[in-house]
């Protein structure tokens, strides 16, 4: 699933008043085999901790799940937020009672009454984790649905209840289990491998960085801007739209600034014909890339390229990119149409960002660019440029932005 459904449960607010004492995180279990759960869980378990910390909460690894206990009053933010944690396929809150077949029934009259604002339908369901309990679900149910009714004169609707009230019976303890809140999946940030992604003031590369995070890589960002200096730069939009994809995750990322001058005027005095500038410029952003990956341990490049949507994202051209880069080039957008790419900006929170005005490089450069560049010229006119050089001495007027660090 791509974007979170709308969390619509009959009578959420009085749900919400009932005396939760934490929540469970349950995760997809396909895929997380042998050693793989172990790491998995971990990850999920620490980037919880992180995204979750203004609310003061303790995340515990119960092996099938993790529970999440909530010493601040924000209970409910604090569920909201662990659910756009990666990894999280759902969030329940959660009652602790003890083992007894009482507790269950009292429980459910109670939350019953909280609930029902008129004679709505009910259903209990019952499921045991641990099967060593002696009464069977089917029975537990009948049993605990029959005392609702007694006490509440309440309609049963097995199929289709306004009211559902779920219980899990584990080995040492029962779980009265709320609405399940609908979780992005994914894996958590940290189980993949490190990432360098070229990021730009548009709408496609949050949203494609944003889905690299979600598969569980560690992104770092690379940003090349138009303004004199790079304090500039950093007060710009660039850092806010970083910051707004890594902080659900509670991650503190890297945000390489360099600045587009060396090219720009290297550009200016060469010979280079104007309709191949804007694909040198993309060559050029592609080895500065490599240059930090290197050096930093990232293993590929993720870029926002989506196939024809502008002219410089050709078929031809891409594979021009492709031909200067030393590690593989991701682009997880390159099959989605715009609408999707922006309803999922949307849901990230990055589109009212990105379509505010920012002097981008690339709109500095030709505006009638090659459509279907050929690599002998495109290395041709290349050879115009002192590359070399422009790299390094883009490397040396580079800064590094730490986002979203919580180191105090
Ligand atoms: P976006 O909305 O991501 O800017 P776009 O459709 O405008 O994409 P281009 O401007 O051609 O397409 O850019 C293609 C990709 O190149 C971007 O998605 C981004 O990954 C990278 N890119 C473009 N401009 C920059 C920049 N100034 N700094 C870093 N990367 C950039
Ligand atoms: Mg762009």
């Amino acid at each position: 699933m791509l974007v979170q459904e709308q969390i619509t449960f009959h009578n959420l607010d009085q749900w919400l008043k009932l005396p939760w004492d934490g929540f469970t995180v349950q995760y997809h279990e396909i895929g997380l085999k042998g050693g793989n759960r172990k790491a998995f869980t971990k990850a999920l378990q620490r980037n919880l901790q992180k995204a979750l910390i203004r609310f003061n909460v303790k995340v515990q690894d119960l092996f099938d799940r993790l529970f999440v206990t909530v010493a601040s009053d924000k209970f409910f933010d604090a569920l909201l937020s662990a659910s756009k944690v990666f990894g999280v396929a759902y969030v329940s809150p959660v009652r602790v009672l003890p083992r007894s077949i009482d507790a269950m029934v009292d429980a459910a009259v109670q939350t019953y009454h909280a609930l029902a604002l008129d004679k709505e339908s009910f259903a209990v369901r019952v499921r045991r984790v641990d099967k060593s309990f002696p009464i069977s679900s089917q029975e537990l149910e009948r049993l605990i649905g029959q005392r609702v009714v007694n006490e509440m004169g309440a309609p049963v609707n097995l199929s289709d209840p306004s009211i559902l009230i779920s219980f899990r019976i584990y080995q040492d303890c029962i779980y009265q289990v709320g609405p399940k809140i609908q979780g992005l999946g994914g894996l958590p940030v940290g189980v993949t491998g490190k990432v360098l992604a070229l990021i730009s003031g548009g709408i496609d590369s949050p949203v494609a960085a944003w889905l690299m995070m979600k598969r569980g890589c560690v992104v770092d960002f690379i940003h090349f801007h138009a303004f004199p200096s790079n304090e500039e730069a950093a007060s710009g939009k660039i850092p806010k739209l970083v910051r707004t994809i890594v902080e659900p995750q509670g991650l503190s990322v890297r945000l390489f600034l360099i600045p587009y001058h060396p090219f720009q005027l290297a550009l200016l005095m060469s010979k280079v014909p104007q309709r191949l500038e804007l694909v040198l410029f993309r060559r050029f952003m592609v080895n500065v890339a490599n240059k930090v990956a290197i050096e930093n341990g990232y293993k590929a490049i993720v870029t926002g390229d989506n196939l024809n949507q502008v002219a410089s994202q050709t078929l031809d051209n891409l594979i021009i990119l492709d031909e200067t880069s030393q590690m593989p080039i991701f682009r997880p957008l390159l099959a989605f149409d715009k609408q999707e790419i922006v309803a999922l900006a949307r849901c990230i929170g990055t589109y009212e960002l990105s379509i505010q005005p920012y002097k981008d490089c690339c709109s500095l450069i030709a505006r009638h660019p090659e459509t279907k560049a050929k690599l002998d010229e495109v290395l041709r006119a290349e050879k115009l440029l002192p590359i070399e050089q422009l790299v390094e001495r883009s490397l040396a007027e580079m800064t590094v932005l730490k986002i979203n660090d919580q180191e105090p």
